[in-house]
């Protein structure tokens, strides 16, 4: 693969795994293989700066903002923060901030794994709370951000003032949720951090107020100490919770000391923290330090390696996917990795196992970062003892018994057996899951029981559960009460729109992103099966490898009539414009884009005018109403001027939507 490839792979993959943490609350791969994929980008932009664009994940604050919310936008913006792994890297940090400014300190504090609240107040009242949404647009969450206890409503201070913190959950917190979900057999949160920001933009401040989220306070905007660790002081004398462990450090070699003790204390702390924030404390010296898009340059995080842990892998078993991927998984002598018992870990695929050159029964390094999927990560082969047993990739379904099948350029095994009933299975969890069709009460175990029952064979079936409500009601474990609300949140999820439909069918190729992009260029289900390989591929960010599986799905009678099926149960198969009510700034206009924006995708910027009533047209004419520049804007800009167009910059752009 070469450089620029690689380059688009990495920034793919870096805009899935945002999509999936910042919005869907539900990450698949650990923070630490995150950070490595990132860390990669990087250093090839930097190596090839040709090849860096202004839409790179490099280049955005991570968040995106969910239509579900107002959108609040952020006087100052909320930025992240870079991210040191090591001493030498910190001190290189420090090397830096001495190269901008002679004499400075730092105030250090633990960088706690929630997400950054913003919180206003005017004349000494509570006023607004926001999350940092893609740092200049964030969503509003005054009302339930009200429902945190140690959130003052009243402080002594007249002056406008704006405090920014993390909400976090403590892990006390953390279980009891998760308990409660397992027996509501919903899919539990992945980690505290995801369970704070699913809590916080839930629609109901009564479900939040029942999550006992909590907030460390560590900035604050308006007040007049020019100095960081005095605000911060003067935030607790006026309420705030402000964490303990916040210390001033004359110098790096004090910082490092620091972190050596957060190191030690950390796992006897109630919360999760995922490194220490260094700050430089003379507030005065932050515009000559600088920013970038993304971060200030004046802080920095440090993170904390990821925990690993020796054990023995006793087997290695065989898991079909509902693509009919086959992965391999290590099946472990359970271990206690930061905090949590681990039993199993992925294995990825045949080439992962070879090259780490993994036997059975050998003692294994095992990692778990971000509490996600452990992971083996290297064979202790000092340990060998001769009894180890080498692997071989098995060769046949170990549930139909079809031949597996590699493909040249892919490193997974697939079954393609299209009645194998491991795979019909998985796409039937995968359906009714929480970030594709969501509908309570059908998690894996009960469609698991449903499947072997057979009451529900394939997605239809599920719509049509409710004929046997009888026979359900009487089976153990069910009741009147759980099978009425099982019934109701199946009708209630037939108005899901389109992308997710479109997810929940398991086209290969086509995850959560891919589908709502199609949905909303081919807004009709019916329509796909006469979908050219041209029609899919003209559209941007679909791929031949996604265009030729997607036409490969609806070639097939038995998919074509399923939807038919779907649709007279009264699924709804067509796309829903969310567009808002009443006149705004772009009601019937046209409006053309043209160059790189800073904070939107083209994507993006195209569903906002769209939803705000507004048309988006690829050329530019005199029926144009508006034209959004971004940077490096093409020849419609010049275009633009020649025909005298109303031509709107990008924070213009920002001020409309606003309105
Ligand atoms: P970040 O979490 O690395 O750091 C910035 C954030 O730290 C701030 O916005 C703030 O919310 C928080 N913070 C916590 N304590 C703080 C303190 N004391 N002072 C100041 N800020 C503090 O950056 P991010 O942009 O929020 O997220 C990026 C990180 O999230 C990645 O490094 C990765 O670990 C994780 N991530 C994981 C996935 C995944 O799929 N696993 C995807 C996206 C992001």
């Amino acid at each position: 693969m070469n450089v620029r490839d690689r380059i688009e792979k990495l920034k793919d993959l870096l805009n899935k795994y945002n999509y999936e943490y910042y919005v869907l609350d539900n990450p698949t791969v650990t923070d630490h293989e995150y950070d490595q994929t990132l860390k990669e980008l990087i250093k090839l932009e930097n190596d090839y700066p040709e090849y860096k664009t202004l839409d790179s994940p490099t280049q955005r604050v991570g968040g995106e903002v969910s239509e579900k919310f107002e959108k609040v936008r952020h006087d100052i913006p909320m930025l992240s923060l870079d991210n040191v792994f090591s001493f030498s890297e910190l001190k290189e940090f420090d090397k830096r901030v001495k190269k901008a400014v002679n004499e400075y300190t730092y105030t250090v504090d633990l960088k706690i794994d929630g997400l950054s609240v913003s919180i206003k107040y005017e004349d000494g009242f509570y006023k607004r709370a926001a999350t940092r949404g893609n740092g200049v647009l964030g969503e509003d969450i005054t009302e339930n951000v009200k429902t945190i206890k140690s959130v003052p409503l009243k402080i002594d201070d007249l002056s406008p003032v704006e405090v920014r913190g993390e909400i976090y959950l403590s892990k006390k917190s953390f279980e009891k949720i998760n308990a409660e979900k397992i027996a509501n057999n919903e899919e539990p949160f992945k980690n505290p951090r995801n369970a704070a920001a699913g809590s916080i933009r839930q629609l109901n401040p009564k479900i939040v107020a029942k999550r006992n989220l909590d907030v460390f306070v560590y900035y604050g905007y308006g007040f007049k100490t020019n100095n960081h660790y005095e605000t911060i002081k003067g935030l607790k004398a006026l309420g705030f919770k402000v964490n303990d462990y916040t210390v001033y450090c004359k110098n790096i070699d004090e910082v490092i000391e620091f972190i050596k003790k957060v190191t030690e204390l950390k796992s006897t702390l109630d919360y999760e923290i995922d490194g220490v924030v260094i700050k430089v404390n003379e507030v005065d010296l932050y515009e000559k330090i600088g920013y970038t898009s993304k971060f200030p340059k004046w802080a920095t995080a440090y993170k904390f390696p990821a925990e690993e842990v020796e054990t023995v892998l006793e087997a290695i078993d065989f898991q079909i996917g509902r693509t009919g991927v086959v992965k391999p998984v290590a099946k472990l002598k359970p271990v206690m990795i930061s905090g949590s018992l681990v039993s199993r870990a992925t294995l990825h695929n045949e080439d992962f196992i070879k090259t780490r050159d993994i036997h059975v029964n050998d003692s294994v390094v095992v990692r778990k970062a971000g509490e996600i999927i452990p992971e083996v990560l290297r064979v202790a082969k000092d340990k060998r003892t001769g009894k180890e047993v080498p692997f071989e990739m098995i060769k046949f379904c170990p549930i139909c018994n079809s031949e597996l099948v590699r493909n040249e350029d892919e490193a997974d095994y697939y079954c393609l057996n299209p009645n194998c009933e491991a795979k019909h299975l998985e796409g039937l969890i995968h359906f009714a899951s929480r970030e594709v069709y969501n509908i309570d009460g059908l998690g894996e175990a009960i469609m698991t029981e449903f499947y072997n029952d057979g009451y529900i064979r394939k997605i239809s079936d599920i719509f049509k559960l409710f004929e046997h409500k009888d026979e359900l009601i009487k089976k153990e474990g069910f009741g009147i009460k759980s099978i009425e609300n099982l019934l109701k949140s199946i009708e209630n999820s037939k108005s899901n729109n389109l992308d997710k439909l479109i997810f929940g069918l398991g086209i290969r190729h086509v995850g959560a992103k891919t589908a709502k992009i199609l949905a909303q260029t081919y807004r009709d289900l019916l329509e796909y099966p006469s979908l050219s390989f041209e029609d899919l591929s003209q559209i941007k960010d679909i791929g031949e490898a996604t265009s030729k599986s997607i036409i490969e799905y609806f070639s097939d009678e038995e998919k074509i009539n399923l939807i038919k099926e779907l649709r007279n149960l009264g699924v709804n198969t067509v796309f829903i414009d969310e567009r808002l009510s009443g006149e705004t700034v772009f009601t019937a206009k046209t409006v053309v884009l043209t160059g790189t924006l800073q904070n939107y995708s083209r994507n993006d910027a195209k569903s906002i005018i769209e939803k705000m009533g507004g048309n988006v047209s690829s050329s530019v004419s005199s029926k144009t109403d508006y034209v959004l520049v971004g940077d490096s804007p093409g020849s419609k800009y010049e275009k633009a001027i020649e025909l005298k167009l109303k031509i709107i910059t990008e924070d213009e752009f920002n001020e409309m939507i606003m309105k």
